[in-house]
């Protein structure tokens, strides 16, 4: 028997509570996480992915809630906790990695201080072993002449040193799960490249899983295992990345690759995009039926009234009627 998911969300809805109704800008998402596993999370700006992770991580930024569903972390119901044991989970159990640096780093203190703080607050550890713990960090991440620059500043540091020491940071709690939100979209290619082949290593020797957020096909290709491809607010499909690469079940995704010869997974999703007419549609507009089929080649009928129920085939789930469930559907969980 495999082993059970490190991360599952089931079924996960996000609501934005406004005078003119409820939006969904997360609708009905499921997906999983294994131990030394990468899943990449990919769509166009808007399609539910950084707040998927939010939600994840309990940083929902009020009056946006979970209105359903249920994300459980290595046996832990999350969605259900409150803040303080959100708290207590966030950097023992999860460990966060965003774009900008400066959201994770506190420019006033020197980056040994910051790493051997956050190794006391998540480990029963003492001051000194904190120390040889954020030095250590620092060597495995890659940063030159560790020793000395356990003191610097974090303006100190280039942005891809910078984004190693986030990642030092994220990694020091020993979490289980790390949530990565387009870490290396600010870097230089060549320094992007380098930091993904860094925490892909790092991971996948700690057995960490890793939710990676990306509108970037390159990054996806390069370094996750199973890839959850989201359509406004919904998944589309996930399923193992090299299979969704070259045969994409799910009419969006296949436009997401590429529709045309010339596509390569260097291009990034807004390029790729331009070749399906029209326009992700806003949350105060979402389409009944199949959100996609307005733009959908292949729409048909029931795709307008009926929104797809998820099919098995093979080790990938879609979301779309050209792929009929086998059975009907379990009832939706409150
Ligand atoms: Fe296209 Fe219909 Fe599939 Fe939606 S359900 S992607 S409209 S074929």
């Amino acid at each position: 028997m495999s082993d059970p998911p490190l991360l599952e969300v089931e079924e996960l809805i996000v609501e934005i509570p406004t005078r003119r109704g409820t939006l969904r800008p997360v609708d009905g998402v499921s997906f999983t996480i294994g131990r030394g596993e990468i899943l990449g999370v990919v769509g166009e700006s808007g399609a539910g992915k950084s707040i998927t992770g939010a939600a994840i991580i309990g940083l929902l930024e009020r009056p946006i809630r979970i209105g359903g569903g249920r994300v459980t972390l290595g046996g832990t119901r999350l969605d259900t906790l409150g803040e303080p044991e959100l708290r207590r989970v966030r950097g023992a159990r999860i460990g966060t990695i965003f774009q900008d640096p400066s959201t994770s780093l506190n420019p006033l203190k020197r980056v040994g201080d910051q790493l051997a703080e956050t190794a006391l607050a998540h480990l029963d550890i003492s001051r000194g072993e904190a120390r040889d713990r954020a030095l250590r960090a620092l060597v495995d991440v890659g940063i030159p002449a560790a020793a000395e620059r356990l003191d610097a500043w974090p303006h100190e540091f280039s942005g891809g040193m910078r984004q190693r020491v986030v990642i030092a940071l994220a990694l020091i709690g020993e979490p289980e799960l790390v949530i990565a939100d387009e870490p290396t979209t600010a870097l230089d290619v060549s320094v992007q490249a380098q930091i993904l082949a860094l925490l892909r290593r790092l991971c996948t020797e700690r057995g960490v899983g890793v939710m990676l957020v990306t509108h970037d096909m390159g990054v996806i290709a390069e370094t996750t295992d199973r890839v959850a491809v989201l359509y406004a607010g919904r998944v589309a499909e996930v399923g193992p990345t090299r299979r969704v690469l070259t045969e994409a079940l799910h009419p969006y995704t296949r436009g997401l690759m590429g529709s045309t010869p010339d596509a390569s997974p260097e291009r990034d999703a807004r390029e790729r995009l331009a070749q399906i007419p029209g326009s992700m549609p806003g949350l105060t507009a979402l389409p009944p039926g199949c959100a996609f089929h307005p733009r959908c080649p292949e729409a048909m009928t029931r795709c307008a009234t009926d929104r797809p129920h998820p099919a098995v085939r093979g080790d990938t789930r879609v979301w779309c009627w050209l792929h009929p469930p086998d059975e009907p559907p379990a009832e939706r969980r409150p």
